[in-house]
């Protein structure tokens, strides 16, 4: 079975291994108690605690504010043992997945295209008014803030006009700048100092796939390029310990109730599907020892608090990218990493396999059965 899990998907880049982004997230995960969206500004003056409803008046989401030193919207999404999330639809949620994680998402982004980049003038994000007559059950007044998304200024930056390929080196030419752990953030940092912040593009991944540019909400950026080529890397050194090592950067523990962790995700699973299935009622009733007819029948239940609104401590993990380390850990935790013999990517399953499965490398899986095809006629 796998594992339950939370993840905090940011709008804009924030990085852990930037001061201010993870005190900020710090801040967050002190406050936070079962939210669904976090929002970040240095306008708040305190921790506020929202509900938005819909016009029939059904609460639909928990919100807070976070008075902090950077702007940001972060989507709070559970996924549970068999991948279903809550809440069933988000920002940072591709649509094509239907309400269900993918397996081995981390190969599929492995063996992506290299993305492309293109500039972003500005978006309106809504933010919560807060002020002091404000009560649980007032409506929510939101206002527009705008930014401009993307990382800025690009130092050291060319095009191969052979490859149709854009360079980048960081950190810069002659400079003093020890080797790169985000270069997101640091290009941020030095683009602050004196007067560099001349001359700025701020620069965004395009990637072939939609699923990536979905995910990646308004934070793709120069950080995801470097981590992919950093995995990569480090699966040709096959060097468990730094994958451990990077993962745990991104994944700490959090504490949430189990109607978060484990009901809602099924919930919204048999909600939104469509066909009804008993699945969820038959779990609860292996699981808790609680029979019901139908699934909205828990929530009247006598033992519902005592079963459900009790803690659990799950893994939190920060962003996408965070996730892509921790699957690729959770794959190699207790095999040695095995790659494809004919282009060298991981591969996972079965101890003699040898090659790209069409799941885990759809281009190497073609080329390898047109090959087989040709040596096939040839005999
Ligand atoms: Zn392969």
């Amino acid at each position: 079975m796998k594992t339950m899990f939370q993840l905090w998907l940011p709008y804009f880049p924030m990085s852990p291994f930037n001061g201010a982004n993870a005190r900020d997230l710090q801040r967050a995960k002190k406050e936070w108690n079962n939210e669904q969206r976090i929002y970040l500004s240095p306008d708040y003056e305190n921790v506020s605690r929202l509900k938005f409803r819909n016009e029939k008046g059904f609460l639909v989401m928990r919100g807070m504010t976070i008075p902090s030193e950077t702007t940001n919207i972060i989507e709070v999404i559970n996924v549970d043992n068999e991948g279903n999330h809550f809440p069933p639809s988000s920002p940072g949620i591709p649509e094509e997945w239907k309400g269900k994680v993918p397996e081995n998402l981390v190969l599929k982004w492995l063996n992506s295209k290299p993305p492309e980049l293109f500039t972003m003038k500005e978006v309106t994000l809504l933010f919560p008014e807060i002020n002091s007559s404000l009560t649980e059950n007032s409506k929510i007044e939101l206002i527009e803030k705008k930014f401009v998304p993307g990382t800025f200024i690009v130092p050291t930056f060319g095009i191969d006009e052979e490859l149709h390929s854009a360079l980048f080196k960081w950190p810069p030419e002659n400079s003093s700048l020890p080797i790169t752990v985000s270069p997101g953030s640091e290009i941020k940092e030095y683009g602050k100092s004196g007067d560099r912040i001349e001359n700025n593009v701020p620069l965004l991944l395009a990637w072939d796939e939609q699923q990536f540019n979905e995910m990646f909400i308004l934070s793709t950026t120069l950080d995801h390029f470097y981590y992919l080529s950093i995995m990569k890397e480090i699966l040709k050194k096959k060097n468990k310990k730094e994958i451990f090592s990077w993962r745990d950067k991104f994944v700490s523990k959090i504490k949430c109730t189990l109607e978060l962790a484990w009901l809602y995700p099924k919930y919204a699973k048999d909600m939104f599907s469509d066909h009804y299935s008993n699945d969820t009622v038959f779990d609860i009733e292996t699981k808790f020892g609680i029979h019901v007819d139908k699934i909205e029948d828990i929530f009247n239940h006598d033992e519902y608090d005592k079963k459900f609104r009790v803690q659990t401590e799950i893994p939190c993990i920060f962003s996408w990218i965070g996730y892509c380390w921790w699957e690729l850990g959770e794959l190699i935790k207790e095999k040695t990493i095995k790659t494809c013999e004919r282009c060298g990517n991981i591969i996972v399953g079965k101890e003699d396999k040898r090659f790209c499965s069409k799941d885990e490398n759809p281009a190497c899986f073609n080329a390898r059965r047109a090959e087989d095809r040709k040596r096939e006629r040839n005999n």
